[in-house]
């Protein structure tokens, strides 16, 4: 196989690798220059199209047969458009004008009078899965690893390189849709299934000859059948519309979330001519792609990797082993997490009900996260019953989560520490004691950090790493990498009560309650923070927690609430939704409420005000240096509490606000 020489060639590539072997296949490697994955930037686009360029004219004198696109990367296709480039934009004409080469470039490979295979072997998502569906034939492997999938809802907008329509022709309107609203990736044999891959093979090896044979034997991809596609004729389209539309009404609100609306708007109109879809797709798109919900999803996708930048880079310590302590409801959880993600753990509790119990219960999350029997027995010999504590002295990490009594806790961790081996981690989840009372009996109290999950563990992204005022640097560092080690994100917070999230919840939370006792409807607060954007109210989230525990968290954070609707019910043993009744009566598994209607004006008046606490608070944590910076409070409150992402986080929403007042005062001045 002859490399061809830039120069000589009259193509410079630093993205792409390109050459033409003797059987007359041309073979396109993508594999970004100072990038461990590939995106489709700038630069790489321009470099695939005089690639495209080359190609066509060898092919048009006969010298090549086909082309194959592949990625020269260990793992992943093409994680999609590369969207630090996004932030380039300022009109939407500037988005149109970025959009019109690349959808042209996808065009002429299309239309390339060779067999054009892509071989893919890892994560294709986004604008990667839109150059593979321009492509003839897609062949991929059949790894765990590979993936196909549209994320782009997830950043407040959808496929813009023309795969809306490509989608639906390949996959027809439902599995297309479906694909692009959820935002979700699909496995390879899946992706077959619905159309968007076309042969599978079994492992990387594997795909550069059956690429080859792909080419030589001319293969072109079939198109969705007749019968997926009379769902793009009309009454049915109309039809089927209507029904995602509505489905996707309960999902999200179209206030906070337009993106999906508009694909379906889209659809809906152009679906039945996939070329006038395509020309559509980027009017739609550009207003998306300049809107504040996108720019701050877009921010929220940073904080995330702000979040994993919490974890210390080119640290050689690797947790595989963790022994927990105390099987309710946070170390049963918190066991099968750790599991999830491939280590052994040892858990141990003092109630063998509640060890039995708490195993048992991890089984739905295996059978989640696993899909082969093999891979699930493998997960559940990997979590050990250890009532006895013997795996304390092998484990890398050691998580508490007993009573939230500090005898109990210091005299376990006063014992742990003669027991564990050197440079394990000794950890406490607990929620509301102080890390150095905690460790006071310990002779090095250095060695404790607080590892504070949230429940439910499987489903909350966050963990916040609690340094105390005695903490080792060193044992932050291995909290933080334990906590992506199980793919989480860790925040790491100063020793205050509450830590972060807490601190900031609760003035929210309990200025919710007292609107309550003024006289508020408890429907109405919680529709308020609704129509802001949190997932759920702050009464219904009290009652989810548990009265009891939020009475308690009162206390430490010098809330008062004595005398309050809150005690009372306490003091009557309503604590919620445990017991069947709290501020709610709750009736299978959720509040029972009153059908009243409110008006929206006074709801999101309502909401604003409910809020102003939690930013409040969201400074003052600023200021006292509780973490290290406004962005990753926003981060904290994002994954550690559904703070409405659209909406970028506490911090960020005060200075949009603040940013906006000087114009609304101009306009009320106009008006007057
Ligand atoms: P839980 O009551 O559900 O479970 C505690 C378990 O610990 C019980 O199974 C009990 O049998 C066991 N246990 C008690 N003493 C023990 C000992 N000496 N050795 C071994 N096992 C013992 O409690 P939980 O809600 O899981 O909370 C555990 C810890 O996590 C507490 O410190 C709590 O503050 C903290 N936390 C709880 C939440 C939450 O939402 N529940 C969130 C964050 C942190």
């Amino acid at each position: 196989m002859t490399e061809v020489a830039a120069d000589a060639n009259g193509l410079n590539l630093k993205d792409w690798r390109f050459s033409i072997d003797g059987e007359g296949i041309a073979w396109a490697i993508f594999d970004r220059e100072g990038e461990s994955m590939n995106s489709l930037g700038r630069r790489a686009i321009e470099e695939l199209g005089e690639i495209i360029g080359r190609v066509k004219a060898e092919a048009r004198a006969h010298k090549i047969r086909g082309l194959v696109i592949m990625s020269g990367k260990e793992r992943g296709f093409i994680v999609g458009a590369d969207i630090r480039e996004f932030e380039t934009f300022t009109s939407e004409q500037d988005v149109i004008t970025a959009l019109k080469p690349v959808n042209e470039l996808f065009e002429r490979i299309e239309k390339l009078p060779i067999p054009v295979v892509a071989a893919i072997h890892g994560v294709c998502v986004g604008g990667g899965l839109e150059l593979i569906l321009a492509c003839n034939y897609r062949i991929a492997t059949r790894d765990d690893s590979t993936r196909v999938g549209f994320p782009e809802v997830k950043l407040g907008i959808f496929p813009g390189f023309n795969g809306t329509a490509r989608s639906i022709k390949q996959g027809g309107p439902m599995a297309a849709m479906q694909l692009m609203l959820t935002g979700g990736m699909v496995r390879a044999n899946v992706a077959k299934a619905q159309g968007f891959i076309d042969q599978l093979v079994g492992s990387a090896g594997e795909l550069h000859w059956a690429a080859r044979k792909a080419v030589l034997q001319n293969r072109r991809s079939k198109s969705a059948g007749a019968a997926k596609m009379l769902l793009t004729k009309w009454p049915a389209r109309g039809l089927l519309a209507a029904k995602i539309r509505q489905e996707t009404a309960k999902k999200v609100r179209e206030d906070h979330y337009p993106a999906p609306f508009r694909l379906i708007d889209l659809f809906e109109k152009y679906g039945g001519d996939l070329t006038a879809m395509k020309r559509e797709e980027t009017k739609a798109f550009a207003p998306l792609m300049m809107s504040d919900t996108s720019k701050n999803l877009r921010r929220v996708f940073r904080l995330t990797e702000l979040l994993k930048g919490q974890a210390p880079k080119g640290f050689k310590w690797r947790p595989s082993r963790v022994h927990v302590i105390g099987a309710g409801t946070m170390g049963a959880d918190i066991a099968g997490v750790c599991v999830a993600s491939g280590m052994e753990v040892t858990l141990q509790d003092i109630s063998p009900e509640q060890l039995e119990k708490g195993i048992k219960a991890q089984g739905k999350l295996f059978a989640r996260k696993f899909k082969t029997k093999a891979t699930r027995d493998a997960a559940k010999a990997r979590l050990i019953a250890d009532p006895e504590g013997k795996g304390v002295s092998r484990a890398d990490v050691i998580i508490e989560a007993i009573v939230e009594r500090l005898d109990i806790k210091q005299k376990l961790f006063a014992d742990l520490e003669t027991k564990v081996k050197p440079g394990a981690v000794l950890a406490t989840n607990t929620s509301s004691l102080k890390l150095e009372d905690i460790a006071a009996p310990m002779k090095d109290p250095g060695r404790l950090i607080g590892l504070h999950f949230f429940s439910p563990v499987p489903q909350m992204p966050l963990v916040e790493v609690v340094r105390g005022a005695d903490t080792h640097d060193d044992e932050v560092k291995k909290g933080a990498a334990f906590v992506t080690a199980i793919d989480k994100f860790p925040l790491i917070t100063k020793d205050v009560p509450g830590f972060l999230v807490n601190k900031v919840l609760t003035p929210y939370m309990f200025a919710a309650m007292n609107r309550l006792e003024q006289g508020e409807d408890k429907e109405k607060i919680d529709e308020a923070a609704r129509t802001f954007g949190m997932p759920m109210g702050p009464i219904e989230l009290a009652d989810n927690v548990g009265l009891d525990i939020c009475a308690h968290v009162a206390k430490i954070l010098g809330q008062p609430s004595e005398g309050s609707r809150l005690d009372r019910l306490v003091a009557s043993g309503r604590l919620g939704k445990k017991t069947g009744e709290g501020f709610y009566v709750w009736k299978d598994g959720k509040p029972v409420r009153s059908d009243k209607k409110y008006p929206k004006a006074e709801l999101e008046l309502l909401g604003q005000e409910l809020v102003a606490p939690m930013i409040v608070e969201a400074q003052n944590s600023l200021d006292e240096g509780v973490v290290e910076s406004a962005d990753l409070i926003d981060a904290g409150m994002i994954f550690g509490t559904g703070f409405a992402p659209f909406r970028g986080g506490p911090l960020h929403y005060k200075k949009s606000m603040d940013a906006q007042k000087p114009r609304l005062a101009t306009q009320a001045a106009a008006a007057e």
